[in-house]
């Protein structure tokens, strides 16, 4: 299917109203539709498989910003770690040292989204409000390799706009206690939230940066 570039600027322009960064979701889609992005103005892509990934940093331009927004696996953060520009999902303490490990190795300085469970699916990776809150800034600060920058969450996957509004309500909640918790430490600025189906409510309720994919390049043809 082609790139829907009609989409991608009436959404471009509403959230540039809003306020909020537009995270253009490419996975399992070619190059070329990335490309065709690119030549309307996109710089920021986000990808969920690290070998997708970095096989698409080889071949597409050096200024594209490219966000991993999957499931990271701790054996395979050195892969893109030279170039990632953000890591969205990041759900444990032990991800992100070693994160940090690995950026150090290279000097660099990589910003991450911790990952917040706001859903009620179990399916959904993430640090519960608990978890979260009960996080020892001082952990944080053992980190000089690794810049936590915001929190980043999905909603539930349902057709209730009531109960998506409400979890991204929630997740604004914990990005502000979030943020005194960690004052001096971390200089929070993204909140990560809204996907095709959602982005709107999101944008809303405070979202700084949406993650949208069908809704530019089509459908995807499998159901991850
Ligand atoms: C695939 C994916 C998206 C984009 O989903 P769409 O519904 O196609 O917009 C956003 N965020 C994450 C974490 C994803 O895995």
């Amino acid at each position: 299917m082609a790139v829907n570039t009609a989409a991608y600027y009436t959404i471009k322009q509403q959230l540039v109203q809003a306020g909020a960064i537009l995270v253009a979701v490419s996975k399992t889609k070619p190059a070329e539709d990335i490309l065709a992005l690119y030549d309307a103005g996109q710089r920021d892509f986000g990808e969920n498989y690290v070998q997708e990934l970095v096989d698409k940093q080889a071949q597409l331009p050096g200024d594209i910003r490219w966000h991993f927004i999957g499931h990271l696996q701790s054996n395979k953060v050195k892969y893109i770690v030279p170039f990632v520009h953000l890591i969205h999902g990041v759900d444990s303490l032990k991800l992100l040292q070693e994160i940090n490990k690995q950026a150090k190795k290279i000097d660099r300085v990589i910003n991450c989204l911790l990952q917040v469970h706001i859903a009620q699916e179990e399916t959904k990776f993430g640090f519960d409000e608990q978890e979260l809150l009960g996080i020892d800034p001082a952990a944080l600060r053992q980190l000089p390799n690794v810049a936590v920058i915001g929190l980043m969450g999905m909603a539930s996957f349902t057709a209730d706009m009531h109960k998506v509004r409400t979890e991204f309500k929630l997740l604004k909640t914990l990005y502000d206690k979030f943020a005194v918790l960690t004052a001096g430490i971390c200089n929070l600025s993204v909140l990560s939230m809204g996907m095709s189906s959602d982005y709107s409510i999101a944008a809303e309720e405070g979202s700084t940066m949406v993650r949208i994919g069908s809704l530019l390049f089509g459908a995807r043809e499998y159901n991850k």
